[in-house]
């Protein structure tokens, strides 16, 4: 965060403001909504000035994610970093940091919208929205589609339900229209070099949508590769 300071302008997810062309703008969001970002990430984020928006998956607050697995083989692996008794926030945490961070929806249950019928992806899309304006009293404008996979419908249904602003997790050049209503992402991990950050939020890796996945699948095989070399130890 401190690189991010040093290397851009930090921006409100929300915000309809033209941006100048000259300059770097960072949106910073956060999908799922683990108690990690009340506790670690939030404070950080306050200490820089840094405004942020969370993603919370609406039905299932308190719970502990049940999707990880699922999420390895996904290409957007938003929780493959978990830790191990780590849970979502409850309804009680989002109220308390309502008022510091944008809430946004990451549907109800954090299945994959795309492989839904048409009643349960528009019930994901508008009553996870209800469910979070009941709790933290404003409205809400965002939402993040689970694995960032979406839809021309999926869209469509976005914006019946009212919502402002969607983001994916195609890593497209964001807010170039202050209107616009899809918005890219591209994904930030702790294996990220300080280098490999800086051409993240300078828009260097927009031309490279597969990066993540390739980069993915190379730890993985070095993970195993490891594990393969760890001599065994004998007592
Ligand atoms: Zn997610």
């Amino acid at each position: 965060m401190d690189i991010l300071r040093r290397s851009a302008i930090p921006v409100r997810a929300d915000s309809h403001a033209p941006l100048a062309a000259s300059q770097h703008y960072v949106v910073v969001t956060f999908d799922d909504g683990l108690n990690s970002f009340a506790e670690n990430v939030l404070p950080e984020l306050e200490k820089r000035n840094i405004p942020s928006a969370l993603f919370v998956v609406a039905g299932k607050l308190g719970t502990v994610p049940t999707w990880t697995s699922f999420a390895e083989e996904a290409t957007w692996a938003s929780v493959s970093h978990v830790l191990p008794g780590e849970r979502m926030l409850t309804a009680d945490e989002l109220r308390e940091i309502s008022g510091r961070v944008v809430i946004g929806s990451h549907s109800s249950t954090h299945r994959m919208l795309t492989e839904l019928d048409k009643t349960e992806a528009k019930g994901e899309i508008e009553d996870s929205r209800r469910q979070l304006e009941a709790i933290v009293g404003t409205k809400v404008a965002l939402f993040s589609f689970p694995y960032g996979e979406f839809s021309n419908d999926l869209l469509a249904y976005c914006k019946d339900a009212g919502y402002d602003r969607v983001f994916t997790s195609l890593p497209a050049l964001a807010l170039g229209d202050p209107g616009e209503f899809v918005s890219g992402r591209v994904q930030t991990d702790p294996t990220d070099s300080p280098l490999e950050l800086r051409l993240k939020m300078w828009g260097c890796y927009r031309w490279l949508p597969h990066a993540f996945t390739i980069k993915r699948a190379l730890f993985k095989t070095l993970a195993v590769r490891l594990r393969e070399a760890k001599p065994v130890e004998t007592p």
